[in-house]
């Protein structure tokens, strides 16, 4: 039986840590805000711990989800801290959908240790947690990706090596960097043939036939934006992190990128505009205000 801690039980982190919660693993689950561990632990087989140093301390494998690398960072800190109880020779799998650098930096502090790391974003959004069907891209070497993989495969379906340590991290962002623009360009696209007085969802339903579909446009759009349900899945302010690292990452490369600079900036203002709490699809209320029409 593996003994695992997982830290962060957030909107994507609870799902996942519940398939982990099953034969043949022991969980051992630690939340900055303990209702949550304990509201989790109340339906699922896991001890709540009363501090990271705690949850990892008779741990073969530890996994984290919480907002940014910043925040992975900041835990390994302290008396009770993960660096306080970590076991020689641990696995230590980071969730969060990272940064490369400071997932690097992160490493080579459990490298001191003796602790193996592993960068592991994940996409596929709650439902995919739920049903256990995530991606998960993974950076680190291949021996420490092969011990994370039945790990990972309780919840993730496809799970792909790529690269060093913050390769999973740099591709995670690049594809938060897309889902950005699909969503920025489908919310133009359709606020225009509103405005035109064209029926949006008519021409949704044909744009999901046609070549200029994309993830969003088939599955995100007909629910929050037609629907007006917008559920608070994946938080606008977690996008705003994603597109931002991938901004970055391409600025240190020296690679131009101007469409994914200004889809950084369109998020951070929409960001600010619509506030912590918002969910990512939400930034098309921003395209609708400016353009004086709602889509649906
Ligand atoms: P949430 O905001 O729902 O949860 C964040 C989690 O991190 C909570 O457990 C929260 O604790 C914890 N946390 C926040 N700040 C700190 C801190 N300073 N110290 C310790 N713990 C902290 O985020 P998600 O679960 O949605 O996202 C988690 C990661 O997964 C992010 O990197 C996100 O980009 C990524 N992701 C999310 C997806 C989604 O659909 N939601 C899809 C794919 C990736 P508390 O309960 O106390 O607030």
């Amino acid at each position: 039986m593996s003994s695992v801690a997982f830290l962060g039980l957030g909107a994507i982190g609870a799902p996942m840590a519940a398939h982990l919660a099953r034969e043949p693993f022991e969980l051992s689950v630690w939340n900055r805000t303990r209702e949550k561990a304990e509201a989790f632990a109340a339906s699922n087989s896991a001890r709540v711990a009363d501090t990271p140093a705690e949850a990892v301390r008779a741990a073969d494998v530890i996994v984290t989800c919480l907002p940014s690398s910043h925040e992975v960072a900041a835990l390994l800190d302290g008396d009770d801290g993960v660096l306080a109880g970590i076991p020689h020779g641990a696995l230590f799998v980071d969730c969060t959908s990272g940064d490369p650098a400071t997932s690097r930096s992160i490493a080579s502090r459990l490298q001191a240790h003796d602790v193996a790391f592993v960068d592991a974003p994940v996409s596929g959004g709650v439902k995919g947690a739920a049903a256990g069907t995530l991606t998960v891209m993974c950076g680190g070497d291949e021996a420490s990706v092969e011990r994370a993989r039945p790990i990972l495969e309780a919840f993730g379906k496809k799970i792909v090596r790529c690269g060093d340590i913050g390769a999973g991290d740099a591709v995670k962002a690049m594809n938060q960097a897309l889902l950005a623009i699909h969503i920025w360009s489908a919310g133009e696209a359709l606020a225009t043939l509103a405005k035109l007085g064209v029926d949006v969802a008519v021409a949704l339903e044909v744009i999901n036939g046609s070549s200029g579909r994309s993830n969003s446009s088939e599955n995100l759009f007909p629910e929050r934006v037609i629907g007006r349900a917008f559920p608070r899945t994946f938080k606008l302010a977690l996008l705003d992190k994603d597109i931002s690292i991938a901004a970055a990452i391409a600025r240190d490369e020296g690679v131009p990128t101007p469409l994914i600079d200004l889809a950084a900036k369109l998020f951070v203002d929409a960001h600010k505009e619509l506030g912590e709490e918002a969910d990512h699809v939400e930034a098309v209320r921003v395209i609708e205000s400016k353009a004086g029409v709602r889509i649906s």
